[in-house]
């Protein structure tokens, strides 16, 4: 009988809701006692600060890992990336709220695992600039995905599957070496590595110690380009570069709760605010959203993006008892020559959005 054991990480709802609640339950009840299965319940993941347990014990995990919660996979992914929880993108087949409108089919599971991280180290600049993840998956699931549990269930079941067999042909692989006592030769990310599940253990008071809420932007680092635009809009502090000139979100907690501005000036659409309405900045698949006919583009402003970004930018600064600055600081020339589009077209795209109940 295989002992790989693989790890479960349901990340709760903000707030108090008693369906939400439920439903946490049930999976989790569905999981216990199974002994393929280490799981771990912990408050809502955006949330987590750098020194709370359920992320020191996020951190500690080594395989595979599935991770369930109340956010876009995408924006769970990245989320984790930022928190040092890194690996490659774990593809699913649950499809996300938005991912429910497009019809399943193999060009559309390539398109989501490409605009969903699969991809990751070999699209942008900013990929290419950073360490390669270690060799292990994450697979994100929506928890709006479906009102029940059952769904849920059955795709994990899938997903140990699949990672039981690659835990397998690894151990084969790795296994003349064992033998021969050279473990230390393994990848350094395999080598002195047990079990496949968490090596750090916290109690389940420890692991849900509420934290305060949270608003910071999450970078897609299998988009972006590292061209520094969001560098140079932001006037809060929030982005930073590290020595070797690679942006990062740096003060998280400076970000201005509420406001996307930064998203809109991206210009690879790399920045998400997982608790943002806007399905497109919030961080769905763009293999989704696309399939509601409208442009990516539009979703974060259009034309307009760059005045509805400095608008918004301009009412943080005020709140923040500082000088407007309108459209004369940190605004990308590239649009400059672009006409505007009407006011309106925003508008509409967005009632769209929320009419199909996003
Ligand atoms: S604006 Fe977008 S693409 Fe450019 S550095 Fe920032 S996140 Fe990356
Ligand atoms: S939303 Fe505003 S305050 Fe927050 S990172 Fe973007 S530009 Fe800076």
């Amino acid at each position: 009988m295989s002992r790989f054991r693989l790890t479960v990480v349901l990340s709760q709802a903000q707030g108090k809701h008693p369906e939400r609640r439920a439903l946490e339950e049930a999976i989790v009840t569905g999981l216990l006692g199974d002994p393929r299965f280490e799981v771990s319940v912990i408050p809502h993941v955006y949330d987590l600060e750098a020194d709370h347990p359920a992320r020191l014990f996020l951190t500690s995990v080594r395989g595979d890992l599935v991770v369930l919660a109340w956010l876009y996979p995408r924006a769970t992914f990245w989320v984790l990336d930022r928190d040092g929880v890194r690996g490659h993108w774990g593809q699913t087949r649950l499809r996300s709220a938005d991912e429910n409108h497009a019809e399943h089919s193999a060009t559309e599971d390539k398109t989501a695992s490409e605009n969903n991280g699969a991809q990751e180290g070999q699209n942008g600049r900013a990929a290419q600039m950073r360490p390669p993840p270690p060799e292990r998956f994450i697979y994100c699931l929506d928890l709006r995905t479906a009102d029940n549990a059952e769904p849920f269930l059955a795709e994990i079941h899938r997903i140990y599957e699949e990672a039981a067999a690659r835990a397998a042909k690894r151990a084969q692989a790795e296994a003349p070496l064992l033998e021969l006592g050279l473990r230390r030769h393994l990848p350094a990310d395999r080598a002195g590595i047990e079990s496949d599940a968490a090596s750090k253990r916290f109690t389940p008071d420890e692991l849900l110690r509420p934290p305060a809420r949270r608003w910071y932007p999450v970078i897609d680092y299998s988009r972006c380009t590292n061209c520094l635009e969001c560098l140079n809009f932001c006037l809060f502090g929030v982005y930073s570069v590290t020595a070797d000139g690679l942006i990062y979100v740096n003060q998280q907690d400076e970000c201005r709760k509420g406001c996307p501005a930064c998203s809109r000036v991206c210009p690879e659409h790399a920045i998400m605010f997982p608790e943002y309405k806007s399905p497109a900045i919030a961080g769905a698949s763009f293999g989704g959203i696309e399939s509601l006919k409208v442009d990516l583009t539009k979703l974060f402003g259009g034309a307009d993006a760059l005045r509805i970004a400095a608008a918004e930018r301009d009412r943080e600064l005020i709140a923040a008892g500082r000088q407007a600055v309108g459209m004369t600081v940190g605004i990308p020339k590239r649009q400059a020559h672009k006409p505007n589009a009407p006011k309106d077209d925003l508008d509409q795209l967005l009632d769209q959005l929320d009419a199909a109940d996003l």
